[in-house]
């Protein structure tokens, strides 16, 4: 079940009542007003606010993104003393501890091609960790289905190219030329399909496919 945003919202405003000093509500509130449509930071700020502050300065000062691989996110939250790590993705949201304590877990590690736990912490404070941008203006994310720039689309996303005729993958008609039929019915035509399409080479997500740059005739649904 979706929780709608507007109830996102004034629940997180809720728990600042709680969670933020009084002086500091309104740089509190800047970092909502940065993510108020953006599912994923919202379901994390509510998250957050609802379980851990403990104390005045545990307030939210900024969310950073740490990796962010087929969909999900290794985000941060920052707060004066700490850096919370969380795994975020359109499932929802999963607390990792805090960062440098070292707690993070080995499969999260190989998902993420870390090295090891040291890897993750000194990577996790260096350049390659941005503020994490809401998706709707992150360019380098599949609005539909979150593969980041280089990344395979997951497969029925309508912003995939097809890689026979440069048109649509889901509504173009190569599935169906290439099988030799008229329609895809069952599970084996499809898992055959996705066979002939990797043989193909699939077109991988890049900044140029986001819809706003496609021609008009192209549909989002
Ligand atoms: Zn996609
Ligand atoms: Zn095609």
């Amino acid at each position: 079940m979706q929780v709608d945003l507007d109830e996102l919202i004034a629940g997180i405003r809720a728990a600042m009542d709680y969670a933020v000093p009084e002086e500091k509500r309104a740089e509190a509130e800047d970092l909502l007003y940065i993510y108020q449509d953006d599912r994923l930071a919202l379901v994390l700020l509510h998250e957050f606010y609802h379980f851990l502050p403990n104390a005045g300065e545990d307030w939210v000062r900024d969310i950073q993104q740490l990796n962010c691989r087929q969909g999900i996110f290794l985000l941060a939250l920052v707060t004066a003393q700490h850096r919370y790590v969380y795994l975020a993705s359109d499932e929802g949201v999963e607390f990792h501890g805090e960062l440098g304590d070292g707690y993070i877990a080995t499969e999260l590690l190989d998902f993420f091609a870390y090295e090891n736990v040291q890897d993750f912490i000194e990577r996790s404070r260096g350049d390659e960790v941005t503020n994490y941008e809401p998706l709707r203006l992150n360019v380098n994310i599949c609005p539909v289905c979150r593969a980041a720039t280089g990344e395979y689309h997951a497969l029925g996303c309508v912003v995939e190219l097809c890689p026979w005729c440069g048109g649509q993958l889901v509504h173009c008609s190569c599935r169906h030329d290439q099988l030799g039929v008229d329609s895809i019915d069952s599970e084996a035509q499809l898992v055959k399909f996705e066979v002939l399409l990797e043989e193909r080479g699939r077109i991988p997500y890049a900044p140029e496919q986001r819809p706003s740059f496609l021609q008009e005739d192209w549909e989002l649904e």
